[in-house]
């Protein structure tokens, strides 16, 4: 290569440095190495392969869950003035995917659901295709052991033969090593190449308000601190409880599993774009926001691992600017976690129980012990109870390091990095309660104009009578 990377990330995307991890992504692939980047959100994921696909030939094809994150990238590469890229998912026209698929090669980045990319008349298409790299954005989404499981990605790693093995990139910003495990086994189990970043966001003051009355404590932060921000809740009923008691003098929206998809597009639209300041959220709402100032996460319920708080949290301040989280402990909150983990734990012993019977009848499954099934033709039954069994024992032990976290009696931070195998090199300026930091406060400016401004119910009501 005629030129050093830098020059091209200067020229091409007028930036002046590499971020953590992107350098060595890059060269691997270039190398020919199938790679998996975990990166904590907001570092920089897509300018990995948006760079290799620019030096290797052929088109790049990226796999995302999500149509509305598949949006935001193509848009992305549009306004770096990219005009061969296109997103193949269910938003398009029976003729429009027909032509699409006729032109593929066309196209430097295409992006596709895991369903559409599945479909025989695609995968046929690709196969025809030289392909420089087979992308694969959120592959966390894998794993069973993780929230975002999807069964489809799981397929992904059996079409792979199929197409010749493709140069392969994985990316997500999970920080669960079981999450981790079952990525490497189904994509990079030979001598591929692992980047992963550290979990430490140094922009982020943690702090944990412990309290004797949570509902008035919350209320105290959401008065004071500065927005926009997520406030986070254990059950969707909280969610829609503490989005009652605000509406009135909040720009806030709710989100959680249960709304129509075509309710949370909106949701995560008016929110992205700072018509909402504040959304209340299960850790339902978190894949594919695409807003870079958050300033705060309120978790109202404790998360039931470290693993997922880091997650949650990594939302606020991806603009590198000073933000906040905050997690309000009530005594006892655990015991909504205790509650989810013997449900599971019955769950599975009932799944235990029905395959064992002679003639397997599926439609006694819940959602979650279909999953398991699906899982159970591919590998013995013994083995699968043995992962369930431990991933309970796991998910106790998880909880302990979260309620740990709250008790901490020294720098927050360093305790939170311990976890995951990190030390502390340097304390931030604004680093956790323990270390003084200051509680980032709204601007009057916000106050004020909160105050005037109607919800946006009422916003979206007057627009559909007009
Ligand atoms: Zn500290």
């Amino acid at each position: 290569m005629g030129q050093s990377l830098e020059k091209i990330l200067q020229k091409k995307f007028q930036l002046q440095q590499f971020r953590p991890g992107q350098k060595e992504l890059i060269t691997a692939l270039l190398k020919g190495k199938n790679a998996l980047g975990i990166l904590p959100t907001g570092s920089g994921k897509s300018l990995c392969y948006q760079f290799s696909g620019y030096l290797l030939a052929g088109s790049t094809i990226i796999i995302s869950p999500l149509i509305s994150l598949m949006e935001d990238q193509v848009l992305q590469l549009q306004k770096q003035g990219e005009k061969a890229v296109i997103a193949l998912n269910s938003s398009n026209s029976f003729a429009e995917k027909k032509w699409l698929l006729e032109h593929l090669e066309k196209f430097r980045f295409i992006f596709m659901s895991p369903e559409m990319f599945l479909q025989p008349q695609v995968l046929q298409k690709v196969q025809q295709l030289t392909l420089a790299q087979l992308v694969i954005d959120e592959i966390h989404c894998v794993s069973l052991w993780g929230n975002d499981f999807r069964p489809e990605y799981r397929q992904l790693a059996q079409v792979l033969q199929q197409l010749d093995n493709p140069l392969l990139l994985g990316l997500t910003a999970t920080a669960t090593p079981k999450v981790i495990a079952d990525i490497q086994n189904l994509f990079f189990y030979d001598d591929s190449y692992v980047y992963q970043g550290s979990v430490e966001r140094d922009n982020i003051a943690l702090f944990v308000e412990k309290t004797e009355d949570k509902a008035a404590t919350l209320k105290k932060f959401v008065h004071k601190t500065a927005a926009p921000g997520i406030i986070y809740c254990g059950t969707r009923k909280m969610v829609e409880e503490i989005y009652q008691e605000f509406k009135l003098y909040l720009r806030i929206g709710y989100y959680h599993g249960g709304l129509a998809s075509n309710e949370r597009r909106q949701l995560q639209q008016q929110f992205t774009e700072g018509q909402l300041d504040w959304l209340v959220a299960t850790n339902a709402f978190g894949m594919g926001i695409n807003k870079a100032d958050i300033r705060s996460i309120i978790h109202y319920d404790l998360s039931d691992s470290l693993e997922n708080y880091v997650q949650e949290i990594g939302r606020a301040g991806r603009d590198g600017q000073a933000s906040q989280a905050i997690l309000l402990y009530q005594t006892g909150d655990e015991s909504l976690h205790y509650y989810f983990q013997k449900q599971r734990q019955e769950e599975r012993r009932v799944f235990q129980f029905l395959i064992q019977q002679p003639n397997v009848d599926e439609s006694n499954f819940s959602e979650l012990q279909r999953k398991w099934y699906a899982e159970s033709q591919m590998e013995e039954s013994a083995a699968i109870i043995q992962r369930l069994t431990q991933h309970e024992s796991d998910k106790f032990s998880q909880l302990n390091h979260m309620l740990d976290y709250i008790q901490a009696s020294g720098c927050r931070r360093a305790k939170m990095l311990a976890y995951f195998d990190e030390s502390l090199a340097e304390i931030p300026r604004n680093c956790c309660d323990f270390h003084q930091a200051k509680l980032l406060e709204k601007s009057t400016e916000v106050f004020t104009a909160e105050k005037t401004l109607p919800n946006w119910q009422e916003v979206l009501l007057k627009l559909f009578k007009e």
